[in-house]
């Protein structure tokens, strides 16, 4: 495939982490644009409803079980969805957990394991990934990064790798633009999902007021949805966005929230 080939009909995305939340939200909306889509995560299965939601919206969509910090695992299911979908032109690193602790009681796996998952786990996708993207010469990387990056109290190990995305971000776009692809990042504040459902219950708060409360300090006076984050998304790897790259763009309804 060439770049002259690629229309947003031929294009294959994938997107890890993406059998709920924001990387299902994005998933779908991809879909809807136009990309065949591979929706990733850890457990094949679970990727199921995801999938069936992008078939009854008429899009196309494969289901990987793939873990995102194993190399041997990462690169095989690169060349499935190649072989499967077609190459991948479109990588949204979107896999994420939480280990929250203050640092005083950190365990060394809890800092390892967030570690593996965002950073290592983006650098493996977006090495497997790139060899398609320059022999078509296009492609597009998103990498979820999180107002965290800029500090946030139990985070030590979570700030530090969604602050590590930002320079990976920043460095992938220098070394890759020639080929012309465009590396940004997201950096979500708090958006509706099961991570922050998560956090509201580690934090004994019922998910409800945990909302309400986190709508206060935000300046547009509500909590991000997943779409809120998929629409950024889908400008990024649209032809629009062709010259940005590089960036990190704050989607927190507000400057940082
Ligand atoms: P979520 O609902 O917890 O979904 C994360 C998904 O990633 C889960 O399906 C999870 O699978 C999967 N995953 C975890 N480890 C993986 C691995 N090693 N390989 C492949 N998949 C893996 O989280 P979310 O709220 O949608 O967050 C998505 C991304 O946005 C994350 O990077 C997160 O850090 C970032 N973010 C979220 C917020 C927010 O407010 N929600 C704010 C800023 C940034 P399992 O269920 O099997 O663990």
């Amino acid at each position: 495939m060439t770049v002259d080939d690629i229309t947003p009909e031929s294009r294959t995305a994938i997107v890890t982490g993406a059998a709920r939340g924001i990387g299902a939200a994005t998933a779908l909306r991809l879909a809807l644009d136009g990309f065949a889509v591979a929706v990733c995560d850890l457990d094949e299965a679970a990727c199921a409803a995801a999938v069936a939601e992008i078939e009854r919206a008429g899009g196309r969509a494969l289901a990987v079980g793939v873990d995102v910090a194993d190399g041997a695992a990462v690169d095989a299911a690169v060349e499935r969805v190649a072989a499967e979908l077609g190459p991948p032109l479109v990588l949204v690193n979107n896999a994420g957990i939480l280990r929250d602790n203050l640092l005083f009681k950190m365990s060394e796996d809890d800092w390892d394991a967030v570690m593996s998952v965002h950073l290592r786990g983006s650098f493996l996708m977006s090495r497997a990934v790139q060899a398609h993207m320059t022999a078509a010469g296009w492609g597009r990387i998103v990498n979820m990064s999180s107002t965290s990056a800029l500090g946030n109290r139990g985070q030590a190990n979570y700030a530090a790798a969604k602050a590590g995305l930002q320079g990976f971000t920043k460095t992938l776009a220098i070394e890759l633009g020639r080929f012309g692809i465009t590396v940004n990042a997201i950096a979500p504040g708090f958006i509706v999902t099961d991570m922050t459902a998560a956090t509201a219950e580690r934090v004994g708060v019922d998910f409800a007021t945990f909302q309400a409360e986190a709508a206060k300090q935000i300046p547009v006076r509500r909590v991000g949805r997943p779409a809120d984050i998929a629409g950024t998304v889908a400008f990024l790897v649209s032809e629009d966005a062709s010259f940005v790259s590089g960036q990190v763009i704050y989607v927190a309804g507000g400057p940082k929230a």
